[in-house]
C-alpha cells in the first residue's frame, strides 16, 4: 500500500513539470508527421523514444516490415519504451499515435509551430493526440521523480498511422505479439476524449462499393443503351426512402458521443460515373457507375445483419430494375467494440477523474474508430479504454488547440490509474 504522501508527490510531480510537458508537446507538434503520406515518422518515435530514456525506459524501434505503406521514402516506425517494475506483471501499456491529419484552410496561427497562447496550445495534432503522448509521457515520469517504485511493469508506445487504420501501427504491434494478452493487462490510449470522460469503444464500421453495369450506347440514342448512372440512382433512392428510416429507428445501449451518434448511420463517400466531368465530353450512355458507402452500425446489430440488410436492399432493387447488373463489394469492416464493464481499466480511470477533477467520470463510446479495434481484436486484450486531454470537437479542425489545463489534469488522472493498475496501490 503506497503511503498517500507518496500519492501527493506523485500529483505534485506532475504540476512542477507542467512547463516540460508542454514544450515536450510544442516540439511534437513542430514535428510535422502528417499523414497521409506520413511524413517524419522516423524523426518523431526517435524524438519520443529519447524523452522515454530519460524517464528510465529501454527502447524499441518497430519499422513495420512487410506493409505495403512502409516505403523508403515513407518508412513507418513505431516506438515502444519499457520500464520493468519488481514483477513483470500486470503490465500497463500506455498507446498514442502521432500521425496527424494534413493541416487543411483556415488557420489562423503556425499549425506547425506549438504555439503557446490564453492557456492553450495551438497546432495539428496538438489535441488528436500529442498532448496525449506528452500526458503518457509525463505521468510516468512523475512517478520516477516522487521516487516510486512500481510493482508491474509501464509501456509507452508511439505509433503511426492511427488516422489511415492504424494497420502499420498498432495492429502490425499487435499482429507481433508485442501488444498481446499474453504481455499486456492493460492499455490506455490518451485520445482526446474531454478530460472527464472515459471511452469504453466504439460503433462498427462496413465500407462497401456498390458498382452499376449498364450498356453503352450513342447520346443522342440513349433508348438503345441502359444507363449505368440511373441504375445507381435507383440504388441511391432506396437507400434514402428504404434504409435511412430504418437506420434511424436503431439506438444502442453504449452511449456514444454526440447523442446523434447513438443511431445506425450510412453516408456516401463518393460516386463516379460516366465521363470525367471536366474532360472532353463524347456522346455516350455511362456504362458503369460506382459508389462507395460508409455504413456505422452498433453493437446490437452486428456486421452479419449488417450486411444481410444491404444485400437485400440491392436485390429488391435488382427485381425492380432488370437491365442494370449490379455488385456489391466490401471494402473494410471494423467489428463496434466495448470494454466489459467491470474492467479495471475502466473504474481506475473513473476514480482517477473524480481524485483529480472532484466530479464524476462519464461513460462515453467513440462515434468512429480508433486503435481500441486492434488492442481488442488483434491483441486480445479486453481491458482498453480511450482516455486522455483534449476536446473531442477540436480534432481535425484548424486552430486545433489542447488547453493547458486539460494537458495537467489528465496527467494526473493517468499517473494515478498507472498507479493503481500496477498494483502499487494495492
Ligand atoms: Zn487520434
Amino acid at each position: 500500500m503506497l503511503p498517500a504522501a507518496a500519492i501527493d508527490r506523485v500529483l505534485s510531480e506532475v504540476e512542477r513539470s507542467a512547463e516540460e510537458a508542454v514544450a515536450f508537446t510544442a516540439d511534437l507538434i513542430r514535428i510535422p508527421t502528417v499523414n497521409p503520406p506520413g511524413e517524419h515518422y522516423e524523426d518523431c518515435a526517435r524524438f519520443i523514444g529519447e524523452r522515454l530514456e530519460k524517464s528510465g525506459f529501454v527502447i524499441e524501434l518497430f519499422a513495420a516490415e512487410g506493409r505495403p505503406e512502409h516505403t523508403p521514402a515513407h518508412p513507418r516506425i513505431n516506438v515502444v519504451g519499457t520500464r520493468p517494475g519488481r514483477l513483470p506483471r500486470p503490465t500497463v501499456h500506455l498507446n498514442g499515435h502521432f500521425d496527424v491529419v494534413p493541416a487543411g484552410e483556415g488557420w489562423t496561427l503556425d499549425p506547425f509551430g506549438g504555439v503557446v497562447r490564453d492557456g492553450k496550445i495551438y497546432g495539428r495534432g496538438s489535441c488528436d493526440m500529442k498532448a496525449g503522448i506528452a500526458a503518457a509521457v509525463f505521468a510516468v515520469e512523475a512517478i520516477r521523480r516522487a521516487g516510486v517504485e512500481l510493482p508491474g511493469t509501464v509501456e509507452v508506445s508511439g505509433t503511426v498511422d492511427e488516422e489511415s487504420g492504424g494497420f502499420a501501427g498498432v495492429a502490425w504491434l499487435a499482429e507481433r505479439g508485442r501488444i498481446s494478452a499474453a504481455r499486456t493487462d492493460y492499455c490506455i490510449i490518451p485520445e482526446p476524449l474531454n478530460v472527464d470522460r472515459v471511452c469504453i469503444g466504439h460503433r462498427g464500421v462496413y465500407w462497401f462499393e456498390v458498382a452499376a453495369f449498364g450498356r453503352i450506347a450513342h447520346g443522342s440514342m440513349p433508348f438503345l443503351g441502359v444507363s449505368a448512372i440511373d441504375g445507381m440512382a435507383r440504388f441511391l433512392q432506396a437507400v434514402q426512402d428504404e434504409l435511412q428510416p430504418a437506420l434511424d429507428a436503431r439506438r444502442t445501449d453504449v452511449p456514444v458521443v454526440p447523442p446523434a451518434a447513438r443511431l445506425a448511420t450510412i453516408n456516401v463517400n463518393g460516386v463516379f460515373g460516366g465521363q470525367p466531368v471536366e474532360g472532353i465530353q463524347t456522346p455516350c450512355v455511362a456504362d458503369v457507375c460506382r459508389a462507395v458507402f460508409d455504413r456505422r452500425f452498433l453493437l446490437e446489430e452486428g456486421f452479419d445483419a449488417t450486411k444481410q440488410e444491404i444485400e437485400k436492399l440491392l436485390d429488391d432493387v435488382r427485381q425492380r430494375v432488370p437491365r442494370v447488373r449490379y455488385s456489391l463489394e466490401d471494402l473494410m469492416v471494423v467489428h463496434p467494440t466495448r470494454t466489459p464493464d467491470d474492467s479495471p481499466v475502466i473504474s481506475a480511470i473513473e476514480s482517477g477523474i473524480a481524485r483529480v477533477l472532484g466530479r464524476p467520470a462519464t461513460r462515453v463510446a467513440s462515434p468512429g474508430t480508433y486503435d481500441h479495434k486492434h488492442v481488442a481484436r488483434i491483441a486480445g486484450v479486453p481491458h482498453c479504454v480511450a482516455y486522455g486531454p483534449g476536446e473531442l470537437e477540436q480534432a481535425h479542425q484548424p486552430d486545433e488547440y489542447c488547453r493547458l489545463d486539460d494537458l495537467v489534469n489528465s496527467t494526473k488522472v493517468l499517473a494515478l490509474a498507472v498507479l493503481e493498475l500496477t498494483g502499487a496501490l494495492a
